[in-house]
């Protein structure tokens, strides 16, 4: 297989991965068209279609898409004994068989919860599978096999989706981490940054007051010796006037005891 072919192939099948769930081994919901021009083309789909899709998968068919081909006839029988080969998925319409295409379709449901991949040659049952989103669609194209491209449904469906999820999650998340107060600084707002130069380029300003400072230059491994500050002791009046009291008798007394001084 051509690089470029495996690339697109895979690409295809990473999208319903990613977006759909889709897993190993891939569940092959194949109708007798498909079988027919598998036949005609001489392509053995066990044997193709894995290595195509670099995986493991699971061939599967309806009851009544078996059925169908019973009553077209013996043209079709070769067609109809590679389909009987497969595994039988139940549909739902046990004693009531509708055509192969409509049991298809409703073995897909609205979203194809069950993985299946579409292998049809019906043109018909192609544009309704597209139709639907999340449904991958297989045909051959003459000898080869091709997983066609995600239809548009698919896609936007998948955005869609997305998009809502990562929204609701987000704003969930965030709730419970700042409830939990686990909200790390990359999930905090940031806050704007100041306009003006980086303040990192710009030399900074002297103080005044630090100049005297710097000049004095500290000797290495002197511890620093803090400044004391001397308190100012309020005297309250009353005892200033006491203490101015005492001053004047004593010297009074002393003015009378030593005359002569
Ligand atoms: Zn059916």
């Amino acid at each position: 297989m051509k690089i470029k072919r495996y690339k697109k192939v895979n690409k295809n099948i990473n999208f319903y991965i990613n977006n759909f769930g889709f897993r190993q081994p891939y569940q092959l919901l194949v109708d007798g068209t498909f079988c027919f021009a598998a036949l005609n083309n001489q392509v053995n789909i066990a044997d193709n279609i894995p290595r195509y899709l670099h995986g493991e998968t699971k061939l599967l068919t309806t009851q009544c898409a078996v059925m169908e081909m019973e009553t077209l006839g013996s043209k079709l029988h070769g067609a109809l004994l590679i389909l009987k080969k497969y595994g039988i998925h139940k549909c739902g319409h046990e004693g009531k068989p509708v055509a192969g295409s409509k049991c298809l379709l409703s073995m897909l449901g609205n979203h194809n919860e069950n993985h299946y991949i579409i292998c049809t040659q019906d043109r018909d049952l192609q544009e309704k599978v597209r139709n639907i989103p999340g449904v991958p669609l297989l045909y051959l194209h003459i000898k080869t096999p091709n997983l066609e491209q995600p239809s548009e449904a698919s896609e936007k469906f998948a955005k869609e989706r997305l998009s809502g999820i990562g929204e609701i999650e987000k704003v969930a998340i965030n709730k419970l981490k700042t409830e939990k107060g686990l909200l790390s600084q990359e999930d905090k707002p940031k806050k704007k940054r100041k306009k003006g130069p980086n303040p990192l380029s710009c030399k900074k300003r002297k103080k005044p007051g630090n100049l005297q400072n710097n000049n004095i230059k500290k000797k290495e491994g002197q511890p620093e010796i803090e400044k004391k500050k001397r308190k100012r002791i309020k005297i309250p009046q009353h005892v200033q006037e006491a203490l101015l009291g005492l001053f004047c008798w004593t010297s009074f007394g002393i003015y009378f005891c030593c005359p002569f001084l």
